[in-house]
């Protein structure tokens, strides 16, 4: 294979080989059916129950309170759905922020056309929820407060602790979508004090297409799948062992490699960002560079488009995503980006970079090289290049 540098972790990663090495037997040897009696069906569910107890230790939570979805976006639904169905009867406002991803914002427009009135709060320049905004929002009627705890574009880590403080005083459900936290940030769901969290495997190393939701003991959500008795009722179909197995080793190995992992990411993200000050003049960072994942960079550079930035590197075999992110098929401006107050002619030179474990320096040396120059030509033709002296 040609030399490929990655560097978009936070819209998927690889899958580890020990986490594939973990899922095969499930696939070939130990296939059986985990709500089966017989021994191979027994070693199914307690697979499922290993995978359980590794994810439940990487947040903090008990095996028991750990539900296996179909991905991060399934969880993020059953979250929001969920709470809405069971507390209805009691209220239908909920709070947002305007930067959520679209597993959670398109969930809340399917209930606005229910019933449900939402509020989406603004978040600062810095990429930021402010709590004091959440504790303004509070109505009578107010069931369910979601707020993300690690953006997805920029990055940004949101102040999770004080928002629950909040949402418990007036004893609201509280969820968070931590699919881009997980692995990248501690978690530990009690300390935080959050009800519901999403989680996705295909994150942090594991396989696409199985994801977690949280759901604190004593908390009631209404069913989401119907049908079978698994994941205690919620979640009915026969499980997706294989990835079940996968998520639970891919969590083991990030709870394990915490320290080295995030170091690592800080590493080639500051080294990416000084090189990048050292070459390339006029852009901008998108979102506080404090309260940040690792292992993300979200830059502007100004006077090209983000997409012709993107083109030029995929032909030299790098990837990245651009201001749009999730949203590449469009060309709508990233809503992330424009909630920080990003004016839309930067929003469209926008370029997230993510870092992973798999990012060497020579990968960030020839990135930031080829960067240069497609920044370089680019700017070349674009209108602003002869009064800026190009
Ligand atoms: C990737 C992502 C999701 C969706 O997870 P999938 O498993 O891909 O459905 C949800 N929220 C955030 C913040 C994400 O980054």
């Amino acid at each position: 294979m040609e030399r490929n540098i990655y560097l978009d972790y936070s819209a998927t990663t690889p899958v580890k080989r020990e986490v594939f090495e973990e899922m095969v037997p499930y696939l070939t040897d130990y296939y059986g059916n985990p709500s089966s009696i017989y021994k191979i069906g027994q070693s199914s569910k307690e697979a499922i129950l290993l995978a359980k107890e590794r994810i439940a230790s990487l947040v903090g939570a008990t095996p028991e309170e750990i539900y296996f979805t179909g991905s991060g976006t399934e969880a993020d639904n059953w979250a929001i759905i969920g709470t809405y169905d069971s507390l209805k009867t009691k209220g239908n406002h909920i709070i947002t922020s305007s930067f959520e991803h679209h597993a959670v914002l398109h969930s809340l427009k399917y209930l606005e056309e229910q019933g449900a009135e939402v509020t989406y709060l603004p978040v600062s320049k810095d990429g930021l929820v402010n709590p004091e905004d959440v504790k303004n929002a509070i109505k009578d009627n107010t069931i369910l407060i979601t707020v993300m705890m690690v953006n997805n574009e920029i990055g940004t880590i949101q102040p999770i602790k004080e928002i629950s403080k909040i949402a418990k005083e007036k004893k609201i459900l509280f969820h968070t979508d931590a699919v881009q936290a997980l692995g990248n940030i501690k978690i530990d769901v009690n300390d935080l004090g959050v009800d519901l969290m999403s989680m996705s495997a295909h994150k942090i190393y594991g396989p696409k297409g199985i994801g977690a939701l949280y759901i604190k003991k004593g908390v009631k959500i209404e069913n989401f799948l119907h049908g079978g008795g698994q994941e205690n009722t919620g979640r009915a179909g026969t499980e997706n062992l294989a990835g079940i197995a996968g998520f639970g080793k891919a969590a083991l190995i990030a709870e394990k490699n915490f320290d080295s992992h995030v170091l690592h990411l800080r590493e080639m993200r500051d080294y990416f960002l000084k090189k990048v000050s050292e070459r390339i003049p006029d852009f901008n960072i998108n979102g506080s560079m404090e309260k940040r994942h690792p292992g993300n960079l979200n830059l502007a550079f100004n006077y090209i488009e983000g997409e012709g930035i993107l083109l030029l590197l995929d032909k030299e075999g790098i990837q990245v995503s651009t201001g749009s992110a999730c949203n590449s098929q469009s060309l709508t401006p990233s809503h992330v980006l424009s909630a920080i107050g990003v004016p839309v002619e930067r929003i469209h030179g926008s370029i997230r970079f993510s870092f992973g474990d798999f990012t060497t320096k020579e990968d960030v040396d020839q990135a930031v090289e080829v960067l240069d120059k497609a920044v370089g030509k680019l700017r070349k033709i674009s209108s602003v290049s002869k009064e800026k002296g190009w």
